[in-house]
């Protein structure tokens, strides 16, 4: 395909070159046409001069012939009239035409008469004038012959009157030879070649660029003669024409090459810029080197590669701009039970979204009041009383809000707020309520144990979880439509994350308890046992572990039916909580066995624990509907077991076994009673064991200042720790179930 540039040039070319050659063809034409004309001109009076001298030569032959015819009885007459140059020879005949007096040299036959009309051709010798001799009545006597050779010297003589070349041709065509000719060698045969076979009068041309023209034979000029000039044309016209030409056409050639250059290098440099920027690089640019179209689009392309240029930086840094709160973002997610940092990553977020200058996360707390939990911008000095205390729900602008779950914006009318709110100039708050696919809630979205919090308002919210609210928009507006919108969205995060939160938390509670009663799990007895223990033993203080199992228990099932045994275990689990203090814990290690620990208690405290609670279960039988729904009341007792830390063991796992064996002699002593663990032998005091009947063994309270068996040891740093042993089965460090 050809380029642009390569059509360029052929157009340069055609305009350029074109005219050239037009006007070297008309050069050329005209020229020869003038040429032509001037040469047939010349042909036309040299024609007429040639006829001019026959006819001028064929007139003195004839007043030559009459003079002879005059004197025709003077017999030196003839001579005389040669002698005199009139003819070259006089013939005189009679009728018969028997020749009476003859000049000597007569030219050879045959002779042509002057007044013959022309013939065709044929070949000349000598031309003739004849003129009758009649005698004076009238009657022809003879002839009288005049005659004049046709030889080279008349043909030269023509030529010098006529300026032209003169040829005299021979024979009858087709064989038409050359008599005499003032041509040169080769130029006779051109002549014969063009004019054998020419008409009188017409005027050709030769190869060799001669002009001829055919005079005679014609009436009045018996001659076969041909007229010839060579060509006015300047010698080597044609080739000096044509180098011309070619050298126009060179120049040419390299004038429209370098202007096709120089129209297109600007198009071929757009052409590798935009190529450039095609393949990403937008630093690509293109030199302005004019002021017209080409220029102005050149400008044009590097101001739009710069604009896109900013753009795609602006976009990038957009992008990096996202990575960084995706990160954040995925901190955030990564900490998805942190909710201060939750919240304090959207509240940021909300603030550089709408431009306000301070915010505040509020959640409904149990009660009906929503208390700040993350605020931003808003320093004491903002809050009408001391800090941020609690909104109750349907109060103030928060508290409409929250009860109604309708948001609010405006600009505060006086320099106050309402109580519990900061002031502000210009304020947007948007209510959150939990999503509504929340596994752990009850009918209504309230979870169990949750009052439903008093609302307000038309469309009450579903569980008003809190509300977002912004204060003081940048530059004094007040918060618009956008904001909403983008506050709505805000809002719905925080609403997930806050119900995540909780739901987490109840699901971590759930996998920590027991379901029946309430009580901690046997998941969590572990963890306790171990955490109580290695506390203990850093401080050097005592744990104890008391082992609790109901008895008879079977019997109760068997009797009474197993919902009758729940309700007896939900029972004694209450009346376990009841009867122990608040660091004390509480665990149903599995059917009907419980455990106690009783952290900073030693073996005399754990008797007096134990002795409660067996009075406390003893004292007060557990009142149940039977099976045909009868109301009855079930005398229950427990045996209890006891063991403690670092008196019995080194590691929880050991103590609790200890307790347990000692709930085996407590079982074995009898049923309802209690039993420390054996291996310090003062512990026991069996004097004192038969003392309440089915109480038959008895430990005594064990003393502070006893012997301990198996106890911490101070190492070299001289912090008490746990026992020689770790406890491999316990679970990794927890925090305190919530
Ligand atoms: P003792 O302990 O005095 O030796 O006699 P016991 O009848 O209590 O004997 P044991 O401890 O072996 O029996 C445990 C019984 O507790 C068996 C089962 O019927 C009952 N049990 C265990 N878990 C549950 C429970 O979750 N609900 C009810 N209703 N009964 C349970
Ligand atoms: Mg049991
Ligand atoms: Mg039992």
């Amino acid at each position: 395909m050809l380029t642009l540039r390569g059509r360029l040039t052929a157009a340069f070319l055609a305009v350029a070159f074109g005219p050239i050659l037009l006007g070297a063809v008309f050069v050329a034409s005209t020229v020869t046409a003038v040429d032509r004309s001037r040469a047939t001109e010349r042909l036309a009076v040299a024609n007429a001069a040639v006829r001019t001298s026959i006819d001028a030569l064929c007139q003195q032959l004839r007043a030559a012939a009459d003079a002879v015819a005059l004197a025709v009885d003077h017999p030196g007459a003839a001579s005389q009239v040669v002698s005199r140059g009139l003819a070259a020879a006089v013939q005189v005949t009679d009728v018969a035409g028997r020749v009476g007096v003859a000049t000597a040299n007569a030219p050879p036959a045959p002779w042509r008469d002057c007044a013959e009309p022309g013939r065709p051709s044929g070949p000349v010798a000598a031309l003739a004038v004849r003129v009758e001799l009649r005698d004076a009545t009238g009657a022809r006597l003879g002839t009288v012959t005049a005659a004049q050779p046709v030889d080279p010297l008349l043909v030269a003589r023509l030529a010098a009157v006529t300026g032209v070349a003169v040829t005299l041709l021979d024979g009858v065509a087709p064989a038409v030879t050359v008599a005499h000719s003032t041509e040169s060698d080769g130029g006779r045969e051109a002549v014969l070649a063009a004019a054998a076979t020419l008409p009188e009068g017409r005027v050709t041309s030769t190869p060799e660029g001669r002009f001829l023209r055919r005079a005679g034979p014609a009436p009045g000029q018996p001659l076969p003669l041909v007229l010839s000039v060579p060509s006015d044309q300047p010698a080597g016209l044609y080739p000096v024409l044509v180098a011309v030409v070619l050298l126009a056409a060179l120049l040419g050639v390299a004038v429209a090459w370098r202007l096709a250059r120089v129209t297109t290098r600007p198009l071929v440099e757009l052409a590798g810029a935009v190529d450039r920027v095609a393949a990403g690089d937008l630093t690509a640019r293109v030199p302005v080197r004019s002021g017209d179209e080409i220029g102005r689009l050149a400008g044009a392309f590097n101001r739009m590669t710069r604009d896109t240029g900013g753009y795609l930086a602006a976009l990038a840094s957009s992008r990096d701009q996202l990575r960084g709160h995706l990160a954040v973002l995925g901190d955030t997610l990564a900490s998805t039970h942190d909710l201060q940092r939750i919240l304090r990553v959207i509240l940021h977020s909300a603030l550089a979204a709408t431009g306000a200058r301070a915010g505040a996360v509020l959640l409904t707390e149990p009660g009906g009041v929503l208390v700040a939990q993350c605020t931003e911008g808003l320093d004491d000095g903002r809050w009408t009383g001391s800090g941020p205390p609690g909104v109750p729900l349907g109060s103030g602008v928060v508290g409409a809000v929250a009860a109604t779950g309708q948001p609010c914006r405006g600009r505060a009318e006086a320099d106050d707020a309402p109580p519990g709110e900061p002031r502000c100039r210009t304020y947007i708050a948007v209510p959150f309520a939990a999503p509504e696919a929340s596994g752990l809630r009850g009918p209504g979205g309230v979870r169990p144990g949750e009052d439903a919090p008093p609302v307000a308002g038309t469309e009450p919210p579903a569980r008003p979880l809190g509300v977002l609210a912004l204060y003081d928009r940048l530059g004094g507006e007040e918060f618009d439509d956008d904001d909403l919108v983008t506050l709505r969205t805000f809002a719905g995060h925080v609403a997930v994350a806050v119900d995540n939160v909780r739901v987490h938390e109840e699901a971590q509670r759930l996998s920590l308890t027991d379901p029946l009663t309430g009580l901690w799990n046997y998941r969590y007895l572990r963890e306790s046992l171990r955490r109580e223990v290695e506390r203990a033993s850093r401080f050097g203080r005592m744990v104890s572990v008391l082992v609790l199992d109901l008895d008879r228990f079977k019997t109760v099932n068997d009797t009474y039916g197993h919902a009758a045994g729940d309700t007896v275990l939900a029972e004694f689990a209450r009346r376990v909580r009841g009867e122990i203090r608040e660091v004390d814990l509480a665990f149903r290690q599995g059917g009907e066995e419980f455990v106690v620990l009783l952290p900073e208690t030693d073996a005399r405290g754990a008797t007096i624990v134990a002795e409660r609670l067996g009075a406390a279960v003893r004292n007060t039988p557990v009142p149940v509907l039977g099976h045909a729904g009868v109301q009855e009341s079930i005398a229950v007792t427990v045996s209890i077991g006891i063991a403690v830390y670092p008196d019995h063991a080194a590691t929880g796992l050991r103590v609790l076994e200890a307790a347990d064996e000692a709930l085996y002699a407590a079982k074995a002593a009898g049923r309802d009673t209690w039993q420390v663990a054996a291996g310090v032998s003062r512990m026991t005091d069996p004097a004192d064991g038969g003392a309440a009947g089915a109480r038959a063994v008895r430990a005594a309270p064990p003393s502070r200042e006893m012997s301990v068996s198996v106890a911490t040891r101070s190492p070299a740093d001289g912090l008490p720790r746990a026992g020689p042993g770790t406890d491999p089965g316990a679970p990794a460090e927890h925090d305190e179930p919530g």
